[in-house]
């Protein structure tokens, strides 16, 4: 059984309230979408006996009943009151308690972890009498009044809306007074202080009084944490992973552990195997003396868990830090797939926070998949279902060239691979301005980064912190973006103010442009040259388990003989669609092109494509040359022809001299040419039906370039595509026309090859009238660029306008042009398919939309039957793991 499956909840749960603790819990890990992540693995380690305080998991149901109701329904006070009595019988503490107060933590999780996303609210129950009784309960009056402090803070920032910047001037005022520099150096009186500081501010400019009654506290945090699922930043963060939002969180209130108590407290973080390489080894960071969040928020640049160092947890507790191998061994068996965990230690005793499937870069999940295939832990199937298809895309991209002369000017973590160079920004409002006006992105400098930041760190190619560890929360979302990233670079010294970076006596401001390169945690000075990527064995490996377990082929779309070569190294299984009008594009060629189409007559048309012949056949017979051996489709051309002609006046002006036309001449024909609506116009094979001697000197070409191939000794199967058919007619027309050449060329060659010609499916009407156009065609690719704009209505140049305001209304699930439509588009592409196979059952069909390298479209063509899909050369590894896992799902 796969705990990381989740199965579907009931209709409706028969319980509000999972418990959980003191060595049995109500939930278990199959439970996710009912408790969220973090609650059903919570209750799954107190099964199994692992030490995790005792609490409870108010469902995600309820989070869907207060969004509704806008509060908390009444039921369920009295269900927390009486869990929470469960949780006192068990600690031996009591809520609100003057003597020996029991103090709770209140997190959010919801079915799928969304990293510092939500709101947390720690040390809850405390007030003016429970620290007091806290104070003497734990005899450490020092740490019951840091503890209220961080509450009071914490509390007023979540629950009541006031940021907690307003509260750190007070604490960074009293620091500077008193001479110290640590919070830890302030006095019991000191924090008293500070405390009274606090709720005065907070009364003064929120009008609203901080709440003194624990149960008052603990219904505000309640709804604090259900609400928080609506915050912005959950919502992009919903968004950019594909989670509905109708799935809601889960609240989890918990006995309070406390990793701040003096020498002998601990908190930390860990991964049961190294999240960047894969390695197998446990990797993780701790702080003596500290709450959870100081770890996760990159406050203090934590140690080491293992190692022979004495800061290490190895050497500081090493009876703890052995009790804690142990568990995280057990955890990563019970759930066969490795972990991230959080614990805390408690005057010596050590306590479970939360363990979760830790998230990791692509290049280790290959490793870890293949590593734990090796152990015997999961099967090969296993194995190719826990790789994220869309995560390979990290491993694809160039790398820093080593030959490149560099400067490094200091040395961070390395927390996220990859490279990026760009200009600095030192806001995320910046990142997201940078990358809107001009196109590129920067790369976002911070002294740490906050879940505040998730806009800027999308918009940033890179991101560099100067604070935090490997599981900061840069670090961790860079990861999950597949976004390089240098973290804790403490070399460096940001002034976010000033917008200033200064490194080994330099000073960079805005815009100045660095390196990162976030797989050695090297930051180095102005742009530094990228390499090709070179793969690791596992990727290779996972591959070829790919390959052998998909049905579909899979194509590239490839137009020149360098994105063949690309593609070919990528694994394509031929060419899926080779786009001719690229090739017309060449500056050496483009004015022949533009005399072809400027010809008043026919004979002067002719003349102008006698010229691009040779052009056209020296570019397919390289491409031929590279494929050897693989199919290669070829579209004729598709565009309307005034896409070649010069838009400005002045490019128009130079161009007539160039052509030795009268400037008027060119001026009308760029009239004549102009459409109202050119994706509607006079394109595709209706360019064919008007000169038909534009197709005629393209089959040439694909002919001659053929033979020589076949005269050189190479085998081949060229496919030649017509765009644009909604007819049978049309289709049957330009196949004659098309025979006829080849039939010319190679009778005058003498040289004999096999070849086919199909159309592509992208209107509506042909995918309706397939049967019919089936008749003339050996295979049908759907375009499903321009399908899913001619189905909705919608221009695929025009759609950025709104597309996003359909995104966040909800009437797109996804962008149509990048996931397939499947209720619509994926209706005619269903039919198409149908219809066509009724007439030929041996029709070959695939793909070539850029829908063919999306793994969700991936899995819904499996779902058809199509035999390929083709997308470009970077995705052709995505499209082999995807369709793998279409086929085996
Ligand atoms: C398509 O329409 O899906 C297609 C592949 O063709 P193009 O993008 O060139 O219009
Ligand atoms: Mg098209």
């Amino acid at each position: 059984m796969d705990l990381s499956e989740q199965i579907k909840s009931p209709v409706k749960a028969n319980k509000n309230i999972y418990r959980f603790g003191g060595g049995r819990a109500d939930g278990t890990a199959k439970m996710k979408n009912l408790l969220g992540g973090k609650g059903a693995n919570l209750a799954e380690m107190a099964g199994l006996g692992i030490p995790v305080p005792p609490g409870f998991t108010i469902t995600t149901e309820i989070c869907t009943e207060f969004l509704n109701l806008g509060r908390l329904p009444d039921h369920i006070k009295n269900e927390v009151k009486s869990s929470v009595s469960e949780v006192e019988k068990i600690v031996g503490k009591s809520f609100a308690s003057t003597v020996n107060p029991l103090l709770l933590s209140v997190r959010s999780g919801a079915r799928a972890s969304m990293p510092g996303m939500m709101d947390t609210i720690l040390n809850l129950g405390l007030n003016a009498s429970t620290v007091e009784a806290l104070a003497s309960a734990t005899n450490n009056p020092r740490f019951a009044w840091d503890s209220y402090r961080r509450f009071v803070q914490m509390y007023a920032n979540v629950v009541m809306g006031y940021s907690s910047s307003h509260l750190e001037i007070h604490l960074e005022d009293l620091k500077h007074l008193k001479g110290v520099e640590l919070d830890s150096e302030l006095s019991v009186d000191d924090l008293k202080t500070l405390v009274s500081k606090y709720l005065s501010d907070i009364a003064m400019n929120t009008a609203q009084k901080f709440p003194e009654d624990p149960w008052d506290q603990l219904w505000g945090a309640i709804e604090a944490v259900f609400k928080s699922w609506q915050t912005p930043r959950a919502k992009t963060y919903r968004k950019l992973h594909d989670i509905p939002d109708t799935w809601g969180t889960a609240v989890n209130v918990q006995a309070m552990v406390f990793g701040n108590m003096g020498e002998t407290s601990a908190t930390g973080v860990a991964f049961t195997r190294n999240p960047s390489t894969g390695e197998k080894a446990l990797y993780g960071e701790f702080l003596i003396n500290a709450q959870g969040e100081d770890v996760v928020a990159g406050l203090r640049t934590p140690n080491p868990l293992s190692g022979a160092v004495s800061h290490s947890m190895e050497s500081q507790l090493p009876a703890a830090f052995q009790e804690f191998v142990d568990i995280a061994n057990k955890l990563e068996t019970h759930y066969r797939d490795m972990q991230d965990l959080e614990f805390t230690i408690e005057n010596s005793r050590l306590w479970m926070l939360q363990t979760r499937t830790g998230k990791r870069t692509a290049q280790a999940s290959l490793r870890i998949a293949c590593e734990l295939l090796d152990e015997g832990i999961i099967s090969e199937k296993e194995a190719l279902l826990r790789i994220d298809p869309g995560s390979l895309d990290q491993l694809l991209h160039p790398t820093l060239d080593p030959k490149a002369t560099k400067k490094l000017l200091a040395k961070g973590l390395p927390a996220s691979p990859g490279a990026a160079s760009g200009p600095i920004v030192f806001t995320s409002e910046s990142a997201e301005e940078y990358e809107i006006h001009h196109g590129k992105k920067p790369i976002l400098v911070r002294v740490e980064t906050s879940p505040e930041d998730i806009g800027g760190m999308v918009a940033a190619a890179g991101i560099l912190t100067s604070r935090g560890g490997m599981t900061s929360h840069a670090a961790v979302v860079a990861r999950g973006m597949g976004k390089c990233c240098v973290a804790g670079c403490s070399d460096i010294l940001i002034d976010e103010r000033q917008k200033t970076l200064i490194v080994k006596g330099h000073k960079f401001t805005e815009f100045d442009v660095i390196t990162l390169d976030g797989s050695t945690g090297e930051v180095f000075m102005g742009s530094v040259q990228t390499v090709e990527p070179l793969l690791s064995e596992h990727f290779d490996r996972v591959m070829k388990m790919a390959d052998g377990a998909r049905r579909m082929s899979v194509r590239a779309n490839a137009d020149t003989p360098k994105d063949a070569k690309v593609a070919r190294d990528f694994g394509a299984s031929g060419i899926g669609l080779c786009r001719t009008e690229h090739m017309f594009f060449d500056p050496e060629r483009i004015d022949v092109v533009r005399q072809m189409i400027l010809s008043e007559t026919t004979d002067e048309r002719i003349e102008a494509l006698e010229k691009l012949l040779p052009m056209q056949e020296a570019d397919f017979y390289e491409i031929f040359k590279v494929m050897d051996g693989l199919p290669v489709t070829i579209r004729l051309l598709d565009p309307p022809l005034h896409e070649f002609l010069p838009q400005s006046e002045k490019e128009a002006m130079e161009l007539a001299e160039r052509l030795q036309v009268k400037p008027e001449v060119l001026r009308n024909k760029v009239q004549q040419l102009h459409e109202f609506n050119p994706m509607l116009g006079h394109r595709g094979c209706r360019l064919a039906v008007t000169f038909p001697e534009i197709y005629e000197m393209q089959v040439r070409a694909i002919a001659r370039a053929a033979i020589r191939n076949v005269k050189e000794g190479r085998t081949l199967s060229p496919e030649i595509m017509i765009p644009l058919i909604l007819s049978s007619k049309e289709l049957q027309i330009i196949r004659e026309l098309v025979d006829a050449q080849m039939t010319q060329e190679m009778n005058q060659s003498g040289v004999k090859f096999e070849y086919l010609v199909g159309t592509m499916i992208e209107l509506p009407r042909a995918a309706l009238v397939a049967d019919k156009i089936a008749e003339f065609a050996d295979f049908f690719s759907f375009g499903t660029n321009d399908l899913t704009q001619t189905t909705l209505g919608i221009s695929r140049d025009d759609v950025g306008r709104f597309l996003n305001s359909y995104l966040e209304k909800g009437l797109f699930e996804k962008d149509p042009f990048s996931s397939i439509d499947q209720g619509g588009v994926g209706q005619l592409v269903e039919i198409g398919f149908k219809r066509g196979r009724q007439t030929k059952n041996q029709l070959k069909v695939g793909v070539c939309g850029e829908h063919g390298g999306d793994p969700a479209s991936i899995a819904f063509f499996e779902k058809v039957g199509l035999d390929y899909v083709s997308c470009s050369p970077f995705r052709v590894p995505i499209a082999r793991i995807a369709a793998a896992r279409a086929t085996l799902k």
